[in-house]
């Protein structure tokens, strides 16, 4: 199974990303991670995009191209990969279009969490972390047991930067401008498949395998 998945901010990715890399048994690739990891094994990659990083710049997308394109090459991507945060851009998707054209491998999905507007705004705004250990709690949705305190390391929660309203709003406008055309990429490819993502984490990660096992079992 090669799957790209592709939502909004708030939309659960991260989560579901977890839950379906395991269901299907194939590496979960995040840019964050593709970075992380060129960083600490300071690889070419790497240090280009270090040197980028230290004079507050952002990283260009080529040297993002090519740490993907590595990471696409290693032996555990054989039987499938779930891509997370990659392709952010339409031309991120014709990169990998390319990539993928040369293994003869193409994706088969783009599986798209469709989330509310509102309810995005409600999840992240929210949305609680500790200060020590970084877990996440949701006001509404997952209280911690003591108000304003970590269930795991009893560490203070607080609300980060980029889950404030007006911040959220921002980061929703740049997924309209620059992501949410690679949903139309994907449709024209013929992969894309649209799912609810409200609701119970686990009720959409089902949602999500049986959408994918509908697609596979009506491709054979
Ligand atoms: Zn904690």
């Amino acid at each position: 199974m090669r799957l790209v998945l592709v939502g909004p901010p708030g939309a659960g990715k991260g989560t579901q990303a977890v839950n379906l890399a395991s269901h299907f048994a194939i590496p979960h690739i995040s840019t964050g991670d593709i970075f992380r990891s060129n960083l600490k094994a300071g690889t070419p990659l790497g240090l280009e995009a270090k040197s980028h990083m230290d004079r507050g710049e952002l990283v260009p997308d080529e040297v993002t191209n090519k740490m993907v394109k590595d990471r696409l090459s290693k032996d555990d991507v054989k039987p499938g990969f779930l891509l997370d945060g990659f392709p952010r851009n339409v031309v991120q998707a014709d990169v990998l279009k390319a990539i993928l054209e040369e293994k003869k491998s193409p994706i088969e999905a783009a599986l798209e969490l469709v989330v509310d507007k509102n309810e995005i705004i409600n999840r992240l705004s929210g949305r609680r972390t500790c200060k020590n250990c970084q877990r996440a709690f949701h006001i509404q949705y997952e209280k911690p047991a003591k108000d304003g305190l970590c269930d795991g390391c009893g560490g203070d929660l607080y609300q980060r930067e980029d889950d404030k309203e007006e911040v959220i709003a921002r980061r929703l406008e740049v997924y309209s401008e620059q992501t949410a055309p690679i949903i139309d990429f994907y449709a024209r490819e013929g992969v894309l498949i649209s799912i609810p993502a409200m609701g119970a984490v686990d009720e959409v990660t089902k949602r999500a395998i049986d959408a994918l096992a509908a697609r596979s079992g009506s491709n054979a």
